[in-house]
């Protein structure tokens, strides 16, 4: 194998892995539009990504790389969606068609909750 040739394989396999990061936060995005949950998922977390991202992004730029550049903007969007999806669904809550209803004031319950958490009717 040429050193031309290992570059090609190199660059085949980041441009591949650019891909697959970039898809691995697309899943996430999906998860959130089917589910509407984001009570588990820290907005710092992923403001910090998307500072993070951002800076890179400028600095893939200034040392003229595209692969970096790409990657940087492939992972810095998507993250800039969750973070708008986490603000638009931070009051929706999750539904379980199993879950029971309080007696008292009708909030969805959890299967182990006795206490309901709203109004603290015993149920
Ligand atoms: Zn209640």
């Amino acid at each position: 194998m040429n050193s031309n040739a290992l570059y090609d394989t190199t660059a085949i396999i980041s441009w591949a892995a650019v891909i697959i990061l970039s898809c691995s936060y697309w899943f996430q995005i999906w998860k959130i539009h089917l589910h509407k949950e984001v009570r588990d998922l820290s907005i710092i977390y992923h403001v910090l990504l998307a500072l993070g991202f951002g800076t890179l992004t400028y600095t893939a730029w200034q040392e003229g790389s595209t692969i970096f550049l790409v990657k940087q903007i492939a992972t810095t969007i998507p993250v800039v969606i969750i973070i708008a999806q986490i603000i638009i669904h931070k009051k929706d809550h999750w539904h379980d068609e199993d879950d029971d209803y309080c007696k008292k004031c009708s909030k969805e319950l959890e299967p182990d909750w006795s206490h309901c958490p709203y109004c603290g009717e015993n149920n």
